[in-house]
């Protein structure tokens, strides 16, 4: 049992939390080698692994976290299995992407959390409904907004502070723990955004544009100004028409652009077809919910999964990326992290 007193404008308010899986625990009694799921830490789910790689930085070795979607597979129609429920009821905190990304699984969340665990839905928080975009593999007349927002580091940045906040609620004790990994992050992601800035600024101006696969990179692109010629993939994630890829060739050769793009999670042979017909370079590891290398590898990071697309994208383009020399895309803590990413 977890009992907190804080001060609002004055007025003492009393709030109880009836946490039966967590009592607050100081930084030493925190075993930071162990990788077991430790009783006295918050249990933590995540849904998609980008939104896992940022709630692991912040939290760090003092939460228990878990990611549900696993990588590889499409997020987007993903429908968690019946033992996802188990999870849910046993954890102190829930952090979707949100914008209707995670639709079954919010659902489950909603059905078996704990009445005192608070779900929070990132992309909710961070733009409000004004700055929703609708485009081509998310039309308005959908309702769902493009929900890749994390394509966008400063955006991301958002996201890990609302994680800090909720952790530092839910075990002040350990706020400082917590703090000094966002103060890391954000140094990381702020270098990150510099680098990335810079890589783009030496693509030709004719070539920064984008054709993709998958439809996930509009925050990148509006970030970085770069312009979304195109995106293939259709809003019921089947392949497009025969008329739609034939406007697409003539897109593509009016454009001029050296290479489009296809994604990791979507193989797509209408891609080569494009390409081929519009005599571009295509290339097929754009990444966005899928990150590079395997658990526990410095790359497998939102970070390396950012590195990863920036090394891709700039070079097709005609630029050069020696700004990405260096970059650290691993941890911002020490410490064996307890966080679990499904296979
Ligand atoms: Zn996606």
């Amino acid at each position: 049992m977890l009992i907190t007193y804080p001060k609002l404008s004055g007025i003492l308010v009393f709030t109880v939390y009836l946490l039966s899986s967590f009592s607050c625990a100081s930084p030493d009694q925190i075993d930071t080698e162990s990788d077991v799921t430790n009783p006295d830490l918050l249990n933590v789910v995540t849904t998609v692994s980008p939104i896992t790689s940022i709630v692991e930085n912040i939290g760090g070795t003092y939460i228990n976290l878990v990611g549900i979607v696993p990588e590889g597979v499409n997020s987007h129609t993903y429908e968690p299995p019946p033992s996802v429920a188990k999870i849910i009821s046993n954890a102190n905190l829930i952090i979707l992407n949100g914008l209707f990304l995670e639709e079954p699984f919010l659902i489950m969340a909603e059905e078996n959390a704990k009445p005192t665990t608070k779900i929070i839905q990132l992309g909710n928080e961070t733009i409000s409904s004004e700055e929703w975009v609708f485009d081509f593999s998310f039309p308005e007349s959908d309702g769902h907004p493009n929900p890749h927002l994390w394509t966008d580091p400063i955006l991301a940045l958002k996201y890990a502070d609302i994680v800090r906040k909720e952790l530092v609620k839910l075990d002040p004790e350990n706020a400082e723990y917590f703090n000094s990994n966002f103060s890391i992050f954000q140094q990381r992601i702020e270098d990150l955004d510099y680098r990335i800035s810079n890589s783009i600024s030496t693509i030709p101006p004719k070539n920064r544009k984008l054709l993709t696969y998958h439809d996930s990179f509009p925050f990148f692109a509006s970030r970085y100004g770069m312009q979304i010629i195109g995106a293939v993939q259709p809003s019921n994630f089947s392949e497009p028409s025969a008329r739609e890829v034939a406007r697409l060739i003539d897109q593509v050769i009016e454009t001029g652009v050296p290479a489009i793009f296809g994604s990791e999670v979507f193989p797509s042979p209408v891609m080569k077809q494009i390409a081929k017909e519009s005599n571009v370079e295509f290339i097929d590891q754009l990444r966005d919910d899928d990150l590079p290398g395997s658990s526990g590898d410095p790359q497998h990071s939102y970070l390396g999964l950012m590195e990863s697309n920036i090394t891709i994208i700039v070079p097709a383009l005609g630029g050069r990326i020696d700004s990405m020399v260096g970059f650290d895309t691993s941890l911002v803590f020490e410490g064996k992290s307890r966080t679990k990413y499904p296979e």
